[in-house]
C-alpha cells in the first residue's frame, strides 16, 4: 500500500465525511500508527491529523524522534495500549494522554511519573477476560483516586467486543456513554475501523482509526 501524505490525507477526509453522515456532533479522530514506522508518523502529521495513537511503550520509545517532532508541530499523542506499570517511565514525556488506564496501580505510577497527566479510564464493557479495562463498577473509585492524585480524567475509553456482533457492540458503547455522562466526563473514546458507524451512532466523541486510514498492519 502506498502511504503517501496525499493518500493518507484523502483517507482521513473520507473517514471524516463518513462520521459527518452519522452525527452532527464533533468527533475527534485519533489516527492509530502502531506498528507503522516513524516515517508514517511524520506523514500522518503532515497529512493534517491532530492526534495519533500508539499501543506499545517500546515502540513509542523507538519512534521518539518522530513523536517529538510531530508533538512540536501540535499533534497530540495518545497511548491506547495495555500498559505495564514498569513501562510508564518509558512513555513519560512522549505522550500527551494515556487512554488505557484501568487499575489503581497504574494510576499511582502515572501520577508519580507524569504528574497532572490527562487520562481516560478504559472500561471493559463486554466482560471478555482477554480485554483490558476495569469493570464498570470500578469507575467511580478510579475516577476519585485519579483526581486525588492530581490526574485530569477527561473521559472513558472502551474497545468493542471481539466478536463484532452489532447488538453487543451497541450495548457496550451505550453503557460506556451512559457511564461517562453519569460522571460528567467529556470524552467518550470508542470506535475503531470495524465499528466506526456503531460507535458514532452510540455517541462516541473520539474514534481511534488505524487500518481504514493506513491499511492492514503486518
Ligand atoms: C489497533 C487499535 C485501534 C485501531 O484499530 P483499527 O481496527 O486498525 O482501526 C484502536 N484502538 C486500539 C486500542 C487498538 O489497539
Amino acid at each position: 500500500m502506498d502511504l503517501s501524505v496525499a493518500v493518507i490525507r484523502e483517507r482521513i477526509t473520507a473517514v471524516e465525511r463518513q462520521v459527518e453522515m452519522w452525527t452532527q456532533d464533533p468527533v475527534d479522530l485519533v489516527v492509530v500508527t502502531k506498528t507503522h514506522p516513524a516515517e508514517v508518523v511524520r506523514a500522518v502529521a503532515e497529512a493534517g491529523a491532530c492526534m495519533i495513537g500508539e499501543n506499545y511503550a517500546q515502540e513509542v520509545r523507538d519512534k521518539a524522534g518522530a513523536i517529538d517532532d510531530v508533538r512540536s508541530a501540535g499533534v497530540e499523542v495518545q497511548f491506547i495500549g495495555q500498559l505495564q506499570t514498569n513501562k510508564v517511565r518509558m512513555i513519560a514525556g512522549l505522550v500527551d494522554c494515556v487512554a488505557s488506564v484501568d487499575r489503581a496501580s497504574l494510576i499511582d505510577e502515572i501520577a508519580k511519573r507524569m504528574a497532572g497527566a490527562r487520562i481516560h479510564l478504559q472500561v471493559n464493557a463486554t466482560g471478555e477476560p482477554s480485554k483490558g479495562g476495569c469493570i464498570p463498577e470500578a469507575v467511580p473509585q478510579l475516577i476519585q483516586r485519579s483526581r486525588d492524585l492530581g490526574l485530569d480524567v477527561e473521559g472513558l475509553m472502551t474497545v468493542g467486543p471481539t466478536s463484532g456482533a452489532q447488538q453487543q457492540t451497541r450495548e457496550a458503547f451505550r453503557r460506556v456513554r451512559e457511564l461517562a455522562m453519569l460522571h460528567k466526563l467529556r470524552v467518550r473514546n470508542f470506535g475503531m475501523s470495524g465499528d466506526l458507524q456503531l460507535a458514532v451512532e452510540e455517541g462516541s466523541t473520539m474514534v481511534r482509526i488505524g487500518s481504514a486510514i493506513l491499511g492492514s498492519r503486518n
